[in-house]
């Protein structure tokens, strides 16, 4: 007989992060991690940590004010948590309240849903077209709330900044969350529309162009409003979600706009040279704007190319889900990683 107790438990089906493999003689290309180091300036900082028996600042002002100040836009306009994911959870929290069902897409990050059911928040997905774009039309009917990536994830594909103004247009009731995860890969971030819509909230991570997933930062820009609420949900949950190092060292980075802009184009020239090298090897894939590529293969299934690359020790991404089943999910690495990966490739697919 079932315990009573166990009739309490919350059941769910946790969102499943990509393999992070023990060994550290890998080429992993599975989880959209920058190659590169982060800038120096973070390394430097880390020798002046301190007072680490203290608790950090609540507000975690000093990284609010480096974002802020980097991005033109008020300190009241910005929200810091742990990692975007931190973040997006909480920003479901706080505004995905409605008996409508909230929307996203068919194929897009998976945590979505895992947060919805989580929240008990009630959603529907809209399936993408057959060329992987969102269909803006689908999200115009009622709802009690709108979220998806730009560039989406895992396709790459971008939407171009009148496409989410047409969303908003058709969105004026609801909060609409735009996950900016990969944004800074060749994208056009919507901040310009912070202005004009008080219902938009945009979401960035420290953890791809600024190579920073090991500390764990992501950030909201919205108006006042929008954050002030994330602030009394976060406060309610935890006030110290921020530790003091993340602070220190993410308003480093913030600081070091050069060093940002030298690895982020570096992973683009590296995008793009890459794409062309996979097309000669009869691979097929959508335009990506972020630091990963979602290829098919004409003519050998994406799963065993998946499980004979991680016997070399190459770790890239494969979804067995409907519709993706027959793509792989490659982060951009160093051009050495992914000549690296395209060897392999010649070789098992003898080309
Ligand atoms: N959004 C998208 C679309 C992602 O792919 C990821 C990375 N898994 C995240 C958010 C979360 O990233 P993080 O928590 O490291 O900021």
């Amino acid at each position: 007989m079932m315990k009573a107790w166990k009739k309490n438990i919350r059941q769910v089906i946790p969102y499943v992060p990509g393999e992070q493999p023990k060994e550290t003689d890998v080429i992993k290309l599975n989880t959209n991690e920058n190659p590169y180091p982060p800038s120096p300036k973070v390394k430097e900082m880390c020798s002046r940590i301190e007072n680490l028996r203290l608790y950090p600042d609540p507000a975690a002002s000093r990284l609010v004010d480096a974002i802020a100040g980097y991005k033109g836009i008020d300190r009241s306009q910005v929200f810091v948590g742990v990692g975007s994911d931190d973040v997006l959870a909480l920003s479901f929290l706080t505004f995905f309240n409605s008996d409508k069902p909230i929307l996203f897409p068919d194929i897009t990050y998976s945590f979505y849903d895992v947060w919805a059911d989580l929240f008990r928040i009630p959603y529907e997905t809209r399936a993408l077209d057959d060329a992987f774009q969102i269909r803006r039309e689908d999200y115009y009917g009622e709802n009690g709330g709108v979220i998806f990536p730009n560039p989406n994830a895992p396709t790459g594909i971008l939407m171009p900044l009148d496409g989410i103004r047409d969303i908003l247009e058709h969105n004026q009731d609801v909060v609409v969350i735009v996950d900016e995860a990969y944004i800074d890969f060749g994208g056009e971030t919507a901040q310009s529309l912070l202005d004009t819509y008080e219902n938009l909230l945009i979401v960035q991570t420290f953890s791809k162009s600024r190579s920073l997933a090991g500390l764990r930062i992501g950030y909201a820009m919205g108006s006042p409003e929008l954050i002030r609420a994330l602030h009394d949900v976060k406060y309610s949950f935890n006030s110290y979600t921020m530790n003091q190092p993340s602070i220190l060292l993410g308003a480093a980075s913030v600081e070091d706009d050069a060093y940002f802009r030298e690895t982020t184009a570096k992973i683009i020239a590296t995008r793009e040279w890459f794409t062309k090298e996979m097309r000669d090897l009869g691979f097929t894939f959508p335009d990506s704007k972020a630091n990963f590529l979602f290829a098919s293969h004409e003519s050998v299934p994406a799963k065993e190319i998946f499980e004979a690359a991680r016997k070399q020790n190459i770790y890239v991404r494969y979804f067995n889900k409907d519709r993706i089943d027959n793509y792989l999910r490659i982060t951009i690495g160093t051009d050495e990683e992914m000549r690296k990966f395209l060897e392999f490739l010649r070789e098992y697919l003898h080309k």
